[in-house]
């Protein structure tokens, strides 16, 4: 059987296809034709040149879209290139990632902006998307040429990896955004109330003997940042959510009107700090992970709407950084292979649908980025997951496609996975290849 659509067309039958944005969950079929859905509904009859897809027991939705991805390239290629992230985002069923800006040099300028552009057009196999910084160089000082990114093909700006320190700075990013239609995403993190931390503090951390980074460091500035963007009426994204906090704090603003959204990272809503007992670099992250009563609220968030998207944080580091000591090894871990099956845990525990879980990972973030993505309507392109959401495995970091080994998830046993993924209309992941 081939799947190949070059030119022809392709029928995938029978599946279960959820398509949040268009309130779709019904066994039915979806054609693809020229790279584009050409008709989903039951009973599809194929041409003589259609090729054939059984998707009997299987999800069909739309492909998954990644807020929040390092792809490395330019600058730290030892760690992961556009084509490697790329490929790692197909294998988890993503289709379209967007990148963030702390490469080396730091997407300030429209040289760096369409270099990824390029990178991604010739080695990429999903489509990727961009971000630029805040501030020139990342440095919080100065604003970068914000027009110009988005001119060159940005979809939002942030300052990815440091906080932008400076209110005046942010309040004048999120004014400024407002003639630009982009969203400002914030890492938030009070620098002076992390300075050292390696984990979460707490409990856990004095019993390891580890610096560490209270919760607070996180939610004072998801207090300010909200504060700047009910001043300012401008769009603020949050990035990578963690604690119960600030969670809060987003549904009140949310509730009085602010144009907030926000976005939680699998493992945040999977570990607690427990896992980095054992000193595990490979559980050391940014924002760490944090207490079980902060866990069950970023769940509440997903759940209740609060938070807006799954993202994966994908932040690949090269093996012999994450053996050093857990003090002086990188933060990070890679998550765009390991991210299905984690967001289908909160279905099968029986927090969310699963229409719930697949809109957080398609047509909810296609929300927050204003792309035209995320849905299967008739004329958008075919960018197509096609998972097996019952299948077991075990996660095997030697497997990944990224050049990262990075999870605290190896060894762990997994339910869903990814069958097939497609991009305009052409596979660029097969399971059985
Ligand atoms: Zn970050």
């Amino acid at each position: 059987m081939t799947t190949q659509t070059n030119g022809g067309s392709l029928l995938i039958r029978g599946g279960r296809v959820i398509d949040p944005a268009a309130g779709l969950d019904a066994i039915c079929d979806v054609e693809i034709a020229d790279g584009k859905i050409a008709a989903c509904g039951p009973g599809l009859k194929p041409g003589p040149r259609t090729a054939l897809f059984n998707a009997t027991g299987l999800v069909v939705c739309p492909g998954f879209i990644d807020l929040h991805t390092h792809v490395r390239e330019p600058g730290y290629e030892y760690k992961e290139t556009v084509k490697t992230a790329t490929e790692s985002a197909a294998a988890g069923g993503f289709t379209t990632v967007f990148a963030m800006p702390n490469t080396n040099p730091i997407n300030d300028t429209r040289a760096v902006t369409e270099l990824v552009l390029d990178l991604a057009r010739r080695e990429g196999a999903i489509n990727v998307r961009p971000v630029g910084a805040v501030t020139k160089g990342s440095r919080g000082e100065e604003l970068a040429e914000i027009g110009e990114l988005v001119e060159a093909g940005c979809a939002a700006i942030s300052d990815d990896g440091r906080p932008v320190t400076s209110s005046l700075v942010m309040r004048r990013a999120l004014e400024y955004t407002l003639s630009f239609g982009v969203p400002v995403i914030d890492h938030c993190e009070d620098l002076a109330l992390s300075s050292g931390g390696v984990m979460h503090e707490g409990k856990v951390s004095t019993m390891l003997g580890l610096r560490g980074v209270p919760a607070a460091a996180e939610t004072v500035m998801v207090a300010r940042d909200l504060a700047l963007a009910e001043l300012t009426g401008g769009r603020l994204h949050l990035a990578h959510m963690s604690c119960a906090a600030s969670v809060r704090m987003i549904r009140e603003a949310k509730a009085r009107g602010v144009r907030v959204t926000a976005e939680a990272c699998p493992h945040h809503f999977t570990l607690t700090d427990e896992a980095v007992i054992g000193f595990k670099a490979d559980a050391k992250m940014n924002p760490p992970l944090r207490s079980r009563e902060d866990v069950l609220a970023v769940i509440e968030g997903l759940k209740d709407g609060t938070i807006d998207a799954i993202a994966t944080d994908h932040a690949p580091h090269a093996p012999e950084e994450k053996s050093w000591p857990i003090a002086e090894a990188p933060f990070g871990v890679v998550g765009l292979e390991t991210a299905l099956p984690l967001a289908l845990a909160l279905s099968a525990e029986g927090h969310l649908s699963l229409p719930q879980v697949i809109a957080l990972m398609t047509s909810k973030p296609a929300a927050v980025m204003r792309i035209d993505r995320g849905s299967l309507r008739v004329g958008a392109p075919a960018d197509v997951t096609v998972i097996d959401p019952e299948a077991e495995w075990v996660v095997d970091p030697a497997q990944f496609r990224s050049k990262s080994r990075n999870t605290p998830f190896a060894g762990w046993k997994m339910r869903g996975r990814v069958i097939k993924t497609l991009v305009g209309g052409k596979v660029v992941y097969d399971a059985s290849a």
